[in-house]
């Protein structure tokens, strides 16, 4: 893996992701990016997001159950897949990308 800013060879490194989500203080650990000793900058593999994204999701869920925001956990999930796919369509018809699968995956929710 090569660093596109430098050019340099990029390391894999196994490190935790920790950041605010939806007022939240996510915590993933042990994902695997790819740090360039050079100049800094860090690549995310695809099975990366997808595994953070993930996670990221399940912690979510698990507070806002915690919290009380959450009564019926299947119900949330069948919401939020709607809402997946409204956004989906939407991003097509605004022309930002062609297909459902060329839709960017999202870590950050
Ligand atoms: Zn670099």
């Amino acid at each position: 893996m090569r660093c596109k800013f430098c050019g340099r060879d990029m390391v894999k490194v196994v490190t935790p992701f920790k950041r605010p989500v939806k007022g939240e203080m996510i915590t993933v650990k042990d994902i695997e990016v790819y740090r360039c000793p050079g100049c800094g900058a860090t690549f995310f593999p695809n099975e990366t997001i997808k595994h953070t994204g993930r996670k990221v999701g399940e912690k979510l869920l698990k507070v806002a159950k915690e919290r009380g925001r959450i009564k019926d956990e299947k119900e949330h999930l069948r919401e939020m897949e709607e809402q997946k796919k409204i956004d989906i369509e939407d991003g097509i018809k605004r022309g930002e990308y062609k297909k459902k699968k060329d839709a960017p995956l999202k870590v950050f929710t």
